[in-house]
């Protein structure tokens, strides 16, 4: 009998989208030099709103923006230097295209973004301090040249309060598109510059895919490297490398609320008996990626769980019999650590006809355990998984585990070999009430997990 595991999927994988579409360009040089180095020193602690406000400018006819003079940039009265006009002169956003569902949904996604950090996502008009991105329009309403969002000029740093930044979102409807936008803006607004990593908000590439805030130290640059505007943006210690996502938890702080990260061991279970080589299969769960993670036996690291898996299943390798331990240890992006122990017993091979010890019984070439519950022939079982053979089987009265023999053989001793073919302990031996030839006896179905 063929043991069969299932893996257990925890992140469903990105599904590519079908549809086509021409996305708006970002690789335009208006995006370029917005972070700039005056040598205005960092603050040392966050003085401005914590609070990032998206407005869809449906209220009224649109958003009304004035154009102002450099610097002098207010999300308070909607004065922007980025218009090309005259100051004073006024040019209208046109409201949010798209629909409420498809605005919850670019929100939600938006939030989802910022999970780890203390910013609050709102899409009320606030009374007070707070960032703004009108997600609206298009960049000729801003009498603007072509470009999917633009952010004003802002020194090294979180250093500037009520900032205005712009997502023309009716030039496109893609959701990870505008939900990218819109983070990328806003960190601009903070102080980011562009990122080669394509999985960050901060980056030109990869448009419309997904994206996270990354603990990475990522190549400052559009689509070639190049040195960053500002140094050390993150803790990098580097002039051409920012992390945005230490730079955003240190001006910001991780949220209080943010749920733990876990990671829980579905196979083995503690004290399981195993073979050599075992299954092993976790979930990780948490609102955070997972940025890097490592499996070990008996304190030895033996895997280093890439980032990108999404299938948490692996074999162990091979084993002595005898006790063992397996730690599964996970790093979160936000460094948070979680990890978890079993114990396992690897069996003892009785091949070519070697002895057992007391209290097992030589099948499939392993000495498995007579102790009920333990995964051993005759053992109590609920699943194949509890089962050393893998094979959990039923008479209608009580579930063991089995494993295949044929008519008249192959069964140890105090088992007999049912006309299905499976082991079942004999007829009046042991607490076994089996009657008749057994004939009833099924296999449990495969994947039948809790
Ligand atoms: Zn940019």
């Amino acid at each position: 009998m063929r043991a069969v595991f299932f893996a257990l999927v925890v992140l469903a994988p990105a599904l590519a989208q079908a549809e086509s579409k021409t996305l708006p360009s970002l690789k335009n040089d208006v995006f370029e030099g917005r972070v700039i180095n005056r040598g205005v020193p960092r603050p040392q602690a966050l003085s401005i709103s914590r609070k990032l406000y998206l407005n869809d400018c449906k209220a009224g006819a649109g958003c009304v923006v004035t154009k102002t003079s450099f610097r002098n940039d207010s999300s308070l009265t909607n004065r922007s230097s980025i218009p090309n006009l005259s100051n004073g002169q006024t040019t209208t956003l046109q409201g949010y295209t798209w629909g409420d569902d498809h605005w919850n949904q670019v929100v939600d996604c938006v939030r989802e973004t910022f999970a780890p950090f203390d910013i609050e996502i709102v899409t009320d008009a606030p009374t007070g301090n707070h960032h703004e991105v009108m997600v609206a329009g298009t960049a000729e309403e801003l009498a603007y040249s072509d470009a999917g969002g633009v952010a004003p000029f802002i020194d090294c740093g979180a250093t500037a309060d009520n900032m205005l930044v712009f997502v023309f979102a009716n030039q496109t409807n893609d959701v990870k598109y505008l939900c990218g936008a819109i983070a990328h803006e806003a960190g601009h607004a903070w102080g980011l510059s562009h990122s080669l990593d394509a999985d960050d908000p901060m980056t030109y590439l990869d448009l419309g895919s997904s994206k996270r805030w990354q603990n990475f130290d990522a190549q400052c640059g559009e689509e070639s490297p190049r040195q960053c505007e500002c140094d050390d943006v993150g803790g990098t210690n580097s002039s051409s490398k920012e992390n945005s996502f230490k730079y955003l938890r240190t001006q910001f702080g991780m949220i209080s609320t943010l749920a733990d990260t876990t990671i829980e061991l579905d196979r083995p279970s503690e004290g399981q008996f195993v073979r050599s080589s075992f299954p092993i299969s976790a979930r990780y769960e948490s609102p955070l990626e997972l940025n890097s993670g490592s499996i070990a036996t008996d304190g030895q690291t033996f895997l280093q769980i890439p980032e990108e898996n999404l299938l948490f299943a692996w074999a162990s390798p091979e084993l002595p019999a005898g006790p063992h331990t397996l730690t599964i240890s996970v790093v979160d992006e936000g460094d948070r650590t979680a990890m978890k122990t079993v114990n396992v017993n690897v069996l003892a091979s009785c091949a070519g006809g070697a002895a057992c010890a007391s209290g097992t019984v030589c099948f499939e070439e392993l000495c498995q355990p007579l102790t009920d519950g333990a995964g051993g022939l005759g053992s109590t079982c609920t699943n194949n998984f509890d089962c050393i053979s893998g094979a959990c089987a039923s008479d209608g009265a009580q579930s063991l585990c089995s494993g295949s023999c044929e008519a008249g053989s192959s069964c140890p001793d105090g088992f007999e070999c049912l006309s299905s073919n499976l082991c079942w302990p004999e007829a009046g031996g042991g607490c076994s009430a089996t009657g008749g030839d057994g004939s009833m006896l099924l296999l449990l179905a495969l994947g039948g997990l809790a």
